[in-house]
């Protein structure tokens, strides 16, 4: 039987994945620096973000065998301040950035790293908690880290 238009009807195919450089990534190679996942894929093992940040990564954190004694877990700090509302991104800002490749807001926000794994002072539950929920009422990050910078 055909059709009254005579047209055969269009099948549609999949997308063919577009031909990268990059090896695609497989969500089980991790970056090289960060050791984060590779969703892109990478030619020298490192994401677009360590790369970027070569020779400035953890640049303003400083590098240890044991956390020292008190120091909290990165991933603790963040979840304390996501309960007290104020968004993750602002503490990592804080700390330097995702690598601390830029200086901290302020010395209670300093990171020691283990290994990957960052650690911060304990009083940053409480006076950066508090540093970062009044700039946020306050001033824009940017500012607070302008005022700061010229404190120091
Ligand atoms: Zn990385």
């Amino acid at each position: 039987m055909t059709t009254a238009t005579g047209k055969t009807p269009v099948k549609k195919t999949a997308v063919e994945p577009k031909a990268a450089d990059a090896p695609k990534g497989d969500g089980k190679t991790t970056c090289l620096v960060c050791g984060k996942p590779l969703v892109r894929g990478s030619k020298d093992g490192m994401g677009a973000t360590c790369r970027e940040h070569q020779g400035k990564i953890r640049k303003y954190a400083r590098q240890a065998e044991v956390a020292p004694e008190g120091w909290i877990g990165m991933s603790v700090v963040c979840r304390e301040f996501r309960d007290a509302g104020i968004p993750i991104s602002k503490v990592v800002t804080a700390a330097g950035g995702d690598a601390c490749t830029k200086p901290t807001l302020d010395p209670v926000f300093d990171v020691v790293y283990v290994g990957r794994r960052k650690y911060m002072h304990p009083e940053v539950l409480t006076k950066g908690m508090k540093l970062l929920s009044s700039s946020a009422k306050a001033t824009s990050p940017a500012k607070a880290i302008k005022a700061s910078a010229l404190k120091s």
